[in-house]
């Protein structure tokens, strides 16, 4: 957007006084108030206002569900809505062109935070208590920050240096971050602070649990996006090689990412095989679309059952079809495979998505649920342990960006609401 495009965007808003939109943000962005100074071309006060609430601002406006949220309560205001996160965008990025603003800090509480995880969650929190006078140190176990945008967006979703400059800037404000630096023991870690944040996210993947899942072509789409992004990240080709038949099994945003990037790194025929309908796919909406852009196929009500290979090589995927039975947990029709159904497919590679794991270990330390989750109070993100708070995919099993964010910055509030006046 240009300036003036963004300034007439602007002048659409309503300045609704229920302001919808804002129920629509997990961070709970004053869009109104934001808005209203983009209209007012008062672009330095718009970005700030996001930040208030999501540091991740330009992060966010790449990769945010919008129409599954602020956009999709503020289209009942409109004939169309308003074009919120472009005009996130537009502001986050005049922010980069013209230079960072730091927030002011609160007075030092000499007060030192334990984070555990640099990625959105991690990062939000240690944001918001740096401003909040805290001295904060975050321990990342891998060799950059940034957890999920720098090991799992794509490029196509979320430009990388959007990420690097954000995160600098949360250094530049006073966090930080210690890289290769995984928190083994977590007692001894706790008596070095006055509290702790966990925002480690959920980076286990479920298998498939079928014969021939060990072919070398059989891969984990979380562990293909992330030796992908290592890659992108030194301008260096994949380590790891599709061949031009990739079958992805899944209907989440990861399985799209997987398609999409093996689709653009080359791979001709690309198919998504998902077990429910396509209504049914936890995916965004907008991915979907991309989907078609690229004449990847998503084909509906199937499963994978076993793998052939031959000489350890993948030769094919037997696969059956599911017919809609009855509502399960997640209030949609659980998969019934139909017998006799069964059909194989020559493919080259295929690609599991199908779910995240925690991969939290110290469950001995804080509460977890029969999944691994932790356990917190959803007012305060504050986990069983006196000392210990939590947010991101490490408390909610995979969720978005911009909620992980927000429980980052709730935690904050619930740490200084704990230890802040002690
Ligand atoms: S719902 Fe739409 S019109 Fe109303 S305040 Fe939000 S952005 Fe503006």
């Amino acid at each position: 957007m240009t300036p003036q495009e963004a300034v007439a965007e602007a002048s659409r808003c309503l300045g609704c006084a229920d302001a919808p939109c804002i129920d629509g943000c997990p961070a709970r962005n004053n869009i109104v108030k934001f808005i209203r100074q983009i209209a007012q071309e008062n672009f330095r006060g718009a970005i700030r206002t996001v930040k208030e609430s999501n540091v991740f601002a330009g992060t966010c406006a790449y990769i945010c569900p919008v129409g599954e949220s602020c956009e999709m309560k503020c289209g009942s205001k409109l004939d169309r809505p308003v074009k919120i996160g472009e005009l996130q965008r537009f502001v986050a990025e005049y922010e980069r062109e013209n230079g960072f603003r730091k927030f002011k800090t609160l007075p030092p509480k000499n007060k030192k935070i334990g984070v555990i995880g640099a990625g959105p969650a991690g990062l939000s929190a240690s944001f918001y208590l740096v401003c909040m006078g805290y001295e904060v140190e975050v321990f990342e176990a891998a060799e950059l920050p940034g957890g999920i945008l720098t090991y799992g967006i794509p490029e196509n979703r979320l430009i990388p240096d959007v990420v690097k400059d954000e995160i600098e800037f949360i250094v530049q404000m006073g966090a930080k971050i210690k890289i290769n630096s995984p928190v083994d023991d977590l007692n001894k870690f706790i008596d070095h602070y006055d509290a702790i944040f966990i925002g480690v996210g959920a980076y286990g993947s479920v298998k498939l649990k079928i014969p021939g899942e060990e072919l070398e072509e059989v891969i984990q789409a979380q562990n293909y996006l992330k030796r992908r992004k290592i890659a992108v990240y030194n301008n260096q080709k994949p380590d790891i090689k599709l061949g031009s038949r990739v079958a992805v099994f899944g209907g989440g945003n990861t399985a799209i990412d997987a398609a999409t990037c093996a689709k653009n790194d080359g791979s001709e025929d690309v198919k998504i095989y998902y077990r429910r309908s396509i209504n049914d796919m936890p995916a965004f909406k907008d991915e979907i679309e991309y989907c078609k852009t690229l004449d990847i196929e998503i084909i509906e009500y199937m499963q994978p059952v076993s793998f052939q290979g031959e000489n350890n090589k993948l030769k094919s995927v037997t696969i059956v079809k599911t017919k809609p039975g009855e509502v399960d947990q997640s209030g949609r029709q659980r998969p019934v495979m139909i017998e006799g159904s069964e059909f194989f497919i020559e493919i080259d590679s295929a690609i599991a998505a199908i779910g995240q794991l925690p991969t939290f270990e110290n469950t001995d330390i804080v509460d977890v649920d029969k999944k691994g989750l932790i356990l917190i109070d959803d007012e305060t993100m504050k986990t069983s342990h006196p000392k210990i708070f939590a947010g991101g995919d490490a408390v909610n099993g995979g969720a978005t960006v911009v909620k992980a964010v927000a429980d980052g910055c709730k935690a904050a509030e619930g740490i200084d609401a704990l230890i802040g006046k002690s």
